[in-house]
């Protein structure tokens, strides 16, 4: 006979992971399935040869493009998922990204509950997620009920000379929310020691608040809650009639494993939640599970991004760089209507991170160079809202494993939006380059392999015939099957998602204490 959990989560990344912590009091047997291991700590953590040209922590995952073009997805297996390695800039979206909004490509759809009823739960995720920042600064937030639990994380000369100079311009920059365990106040007290390896490196000493340190080893203490590692749920089957899931089918150490729950949610991250609940195809579910609607997959989104090195003429010696936001064009700018997005500072750059992002640009630079350039560099981080599209979604390719069919869109506003930081740049006087003299800025814009953000094939809502989950996150089609991560999302809106799954993992979580 299987083993029989009241609740079986499959995942333990910011979905999962906080959803198991929120249920965990409640004394009901847990189960939560991961299929990788706990991340390593070790000095590599902190090593960008190994983290940025390796990928050492980037799973050996191989995905498909509607080409049929193989690629290696950035996606993290560990307990925790990918904030592992996330920044933990931990933002919520705006008011209006939950209201339809008219985008230069068309539209993004309201969502069904509105931004007032995620309020309660974004306070409740900022103070479980230890989250620095200042209620008030940004002219574009939404209402707040309760200040940060932690003042804003002080800024770096270099970035408190950019924040002065661009008031001086006019803009509104603001302190960025950030999820790291620093007490600045009393530094003896904080795990944090504000170095530059934050975002898109593990955190060696556990300071980075992320879904293992601060809600997977939390609940592990409650003896109801259970974790299986190297576990990895490769389909869900049903009873006779359909409703209900009956059977978690798990490989494990080359073994097939089955458990049961009352309730079993999927938070596998929105890629492999589409593709679990697709491999599930049955008899009842010919389409895939919870798929009549034909929805499962769909409306994938993972925002359409740059990031842009500005070369300064003074050094920038930061070592915490990110933190500062700024989101005076997030629902347009000037004469131009359309919303183009957020502007934000991400993990300083260092020389040899560079040659891993841009092989072909610094092939030829020598190592000096290289270094010089990075101490030079001010790195920016651009976000603007990718549309859900029915198209652009995950299918199972011929192994069985992810295909990703996936178009950009917004590429304007997008290019609006770096047009807008080239323009603030020349204003605060950073873009003339310390050797050339003139204004020198290297960009990238993220491929489709850099699903860090991704989000949005098994979207929420109250129409059956458009939507998989329900408000409270349950398949339309299933009594007991919830799926609690970002796949949720019917829009992504213009900043990181990741305080937004967290805060709604606090919320089904709270639906489920009541249900169970
Ligand atoms: C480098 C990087 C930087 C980022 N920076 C930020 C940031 O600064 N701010 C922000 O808001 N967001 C950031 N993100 C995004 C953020 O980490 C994600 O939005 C968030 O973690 C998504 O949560 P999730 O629960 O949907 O998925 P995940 O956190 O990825 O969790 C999914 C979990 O499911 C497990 N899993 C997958 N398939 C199976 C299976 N079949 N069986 C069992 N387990 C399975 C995975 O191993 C993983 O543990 C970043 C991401 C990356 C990669």
């Amino acid at each position: 006979m299987p083993e029989h959990f009241d609740v079986v989560i499959v995942g333990t990344g910011a979905g999962g992971g906080t959803l198991a912590h929120t249920l965990a009091p409640s004394g009901k047997r847990i189960l939560l399935l991961e299929r990788g291991d706990y991340l390593p700590r070790e000095m590599e953590n902190w090593d960008p040869g190994p983290v940025s040209v390796d990928g050492r922590y980037i799973s050996a995952d191989t995905w498909h493009d509607a080409d049929g073009r193989a690629f290696q997805p950035q996606v993290h297996y560990f307990v925790g998922g990918a904030t592992k390695l996330y920044g933990a800039a931990l933002y919520r979206l705006r008011p209006q990204d939950f209201d339809e909004l008219k985008h230069v490509d068309g539209v993004s759809p309201a969502w069904p509950l509105s931004y007032d009823d995620f309020e309660p739960y974004y306070t409740k995720a900022e103070w479980l997620y230890q989250v620095h920042g200042e209620h008030g600064a940004d002219p574009t937030e939404g209402a707040w009920s309760k200040q940060y639990p932690w003042p804003a994380v002080s800024h770096e000369p270099r970035i408190q000379q950019l924040v002065d100079d661009m008031r001086a311009g006019g803009y509104h920059p603001f302190p960025a929310p950030c999820g790291i365990l620093l007490d600045e106040a009393e530094r003896a007290r904080s795990t944090c020691i504000r170095c530059t390896w934050c975002d898109g490196y593990p955190c060696l000493v556990h300071a980075k608040s992320d879904a293992e340190t601060i809600a997977v080893r939390p609940a592990l203490a409650s003896p109801n809650v259970t974790m299986l590692v190297n576990a990895e749920v490769v389909r869900l089957d049903t009873d006779a009639s359909g409703r209900s899931v009956s059977t978690v089918v798990v490989s494990r150490a080359g073994n097939r494993e089955e458990y049961t729950g009352d309730i079993v949610v999927v938070a596998a991250g929105a890629a492999n939640s589409a593709r679990i609940l697709l491999r599930s195809a049955g008899d009842r579910h010919p389409k895939g599970l919870a798929n009549g609607s034909d929805q499962v997959g769909r409306n994938y989104m993972f925002h359409n991004s740059k990031a842009v090195v500005a070369l300064s003429k003074e050094p920038n010696d930061t070592t915490f760089q990110k933190t500062l936001g700024l989101n005076d064009f997030y629902l347009g700018a000037g004469d131009y209507d359309w919303p183009i997005g957020n502007i934000q500072m991400v993990g300083k750059s260092n020389a040899e991170a560079m040659k891993g992002e841009e092989p072909k640009l610094t092939k030829l630079a020598p190592k000096w160079s290289l270094a010089e350039t990075a101490r030079h560099a001010v790195d920016f981080w651009l976000t603007t809202e990718d549309l859900p599209l029915p198209d652009n979604r995950v299918t199972l390719g011929a192994d069985g494993n992810v295909k990703l069919t996936y178009t950009s869109s917004n590429d304007e506003e997008a290019d609006r939006l770096y047009h807008e930081l080239k323009k603030l740049l020349n204003h605060v006087g950073i873009a003339q380059h310390h050797v050339l003299g003139k204004n020198f800025y290297m960009h990238m814009s993220i491929p489709v392999a850099g699903c860090a953000h991704q989000a949005g094939t098994c979207r929420f809502g109250d129409d059956p015939t458009t939507s998989v989950l329900d408000a409270n996150c349950k398949a339309h089609e299933l009594d007991n099957l919830y799926v609690v991560d970002t796949s949720f999302f019917p829009s992504i809106g213009a900043v990181n998602p990741a305080l937004t799954a967290i805060a709604n993992a606090i919320r089904v979580g709270e639906h489920l204490l009541e249900r169970l």
